[in-house]
């Protein structure tokens, strides 16, 4: 895909037209308050490194300044394109208020669940506070949410599988992988000492596939530098924040895992470890990379940028590629959630991964990330309240995998379109500018996805409103933005008829021209 870079004076035209949104009524210089308040009312933060220069310029200035145009020319020259597609309304979730008060009566319903048991097999986890419930999501626009202990951190366990997973393949290929594990779900426990009839384990979700996946990242490298190379890689997919790592978690998994062992001995028994592997080494590494820690909020990037086929929402970097991400969801979807993995594909329909310390990632593929957690565990494993959360989300929104099928399941919202009630209001607010002249009025509604050419239940566009009032700017606005003037109302009349009727004659003048051209 190539991207057009607008020209210069395009550039400073839609940056007239932000700087003209942002202004309130009666005003000619623009509020750093304002600024501030259409980021977050749309999830941008400010430490959102696509708004880093923007954040820092205005953040230098005091708390009640107000920027002339020039000034906001010079702040905005960086962070433009987001800023302008927040007060357009087009990110992803373009009425992201109403979206994240929906999240929090949901995450508020799910709190309620008290069910589950923490995991007690080693004493780091067993310990962890029962009551802690985290969520976090980030869209592949960068919105975000964050509720409860979003900013505690816990080991991610399991979840290091579905990524260590993705390493492997970036670095051997789909072929070099798979020779090494399949692609079916077990049927049995996440931990049963079982391969398959190829003697390799059933998928990368499970312990045998994640030893595996450790096993294969960079085997000839000193473990050092494997550990390095993941933890950069999270850094990288989590938008620039490192993660942690919990050495006393670590040791008490090692210290406990004769069934891990046991997997890796068998693994080697059936010749299914790569040429030259280190059993122990490897499962060393494997305990380590589940001893990592990171926090809901990050984890939500993580998603988020699986969910954006392997770029970083936040840094625009791509960090793994799409065809790697395709893979890892596809097994995610059906057997990422334990035992319970057929029956969350069947009810929740995305792909998710959860781990014993009680966290659950979920992608929203091409909207968000999704990262849960609450250290309960029902008898398969899985947070309790995750699983809740997710089940009431889905029941909301239309994001099951198959809720689009033939335009089905219609109860469901869907947060991805603007309402039509929007959409309507925002066509009435722009007669009204058109009537009224406001011509600074007509371009923010238009830069928010006003059809410049709707029409009211009379057939009336806005220019046959501008027109009839004899409002020149007005008119010479809407032209430029692109409206036609050879619509007709109900009556058969364009806006130049209107124009002509009530005496207005300039504006009459005005628009024979570009009528006649128009109709030509
Ligand atoms: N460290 C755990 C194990 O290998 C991972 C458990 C999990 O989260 O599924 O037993």
């Amino acid at each position: 895909m190539t991207i057009q870079l607008p020209n210069p004076s395009q550039h400073a035209a839609r940056q007239r037209r932000i700087f003209q949104s942002l202004l309130l009524p009666g005003e000619d210089r623009a509020r750093v308050t304002e600024v501030f308040r259409a980021l977050s009312e749309c999830g941008l933060r400010r430490e959102d490194p696509r708004l880093r220069a923007l954040v820092a310029g205005l953040e230098e200035l005091p708390r009640d300044a107000t920027l002339d145009e020039p000034s906001f020319f010079d702040l905005t020259r960086q962070g433009l394109l987001v800023l302008e597609a927040a007060i357009s309304g087009h990110l992803i979730l373009p009425e992201f208020g109403d979206f994240a008060a929906s999240v929090r009566e949901v995450f508020a319903e799910a709190e309620l669940e008290r069910g589950g048991k923490v995991a007690d097999y080693i004493p780091q986890l067993g310990r962890v506070a029962p009551e802690q419930f985290g969520l976090a999501l980030c869209t592949i626009d960068g919105q975000r949410v964050a509720l409860g202990d979003a900013e505690t951190p816990f080991c991610i366990q399991s979840v290091s599988k579905p990524l260590n997973y993705c390493f492997a393949l970036e670095e051997l290929g789909e072929a070099a992988v798979h020779r090494h594990m399949g692609c079916e779900p077990s049927g049995v426990s996440f931990n049963e000492l079982a391969l398959n009839r190829d003697g390799v384990p059933h998928n990368p979700m499970i312990n045998a596939g994640g030893i595996m996946s450790s096993m294969l990242i960079q085997q000839n490298e000193p473990i050092s530098d494997r550990f390095d190379h993941v933890t950069s890689m999270w850094t990288r997919l989590a938008g620039g924040v490192r993660p942690g790592f919990s050495n006393a978690t670590y040791l008490s998994e090692r210290a406990t895992a004769d069934r891990n062992f046991a997997l890796g001995y068998s693994m080697r028994e059936h010749r299914a470890l790569p040429a030259g592997a280190n059993l122990v080494e490897g499962l060393e590494f494997y305990f380590q990379c589940c001893s990592l820690e990171m926090t809901c909020d990050s984890l939500a990037v993580v998603a988020a940028t699986l969910a954006n086929g392997g770029m970083c929402p936040v840094t625009g970097e791509q960090v793994i590629s799409a065809r790697t991400v395709q893979s890892c969801l596809s097994l995610m979807l059906s057997c990422g959630m334990y035992d319970y993995s057929g029956e969350w594909a069947f009810r929740i329909g995305l792909p998710a991964k959860s781990g014993v310390s009680g966290v659950v990632l979920t992608v929203v593929p091409n909207v968000m990330g999704i990262c849960t957690w609450s250290p309960r565990l029902d008898a398969q494993g899985n947070s309790v309240r995750g699983i809740e959360f997710c089940r009431r989300l889905v029941e909301r929104f239309n994001f099951h995998v198959y809720d689009g099928l033939g335009g089905g399941v219609r109860q469901k919202a869907d947060p991805r379109r603007r309402s039509k009630v929007d959409d309507r209001q925002l066509l009435v607010d722009l007669c009204w500018a058109a009537s009224e002249g406001d011509c600074e009025g007509i371009q923010r509604l238009v830069l928010r996805g006003a059809d410049v050419d709707a029409s009211d239940y009379d057939g009336r566009t806005p220019l046959h409103l501008a027109a009839s009032e004899g409002r020149i700017d007005a008119v010479r606005c809407l032209l430029g933005l692109g409206a036609s003037a050879a619509c007709r109302d109900r009556w058969g009349n364009t806006p130049a008829d209107d124009a002509e009727r009530e005496g207005q004659t300039m504006v009459a003048e005005l628009l024979a021209p570009s009528q006649a051209t128009r109709s030509a």
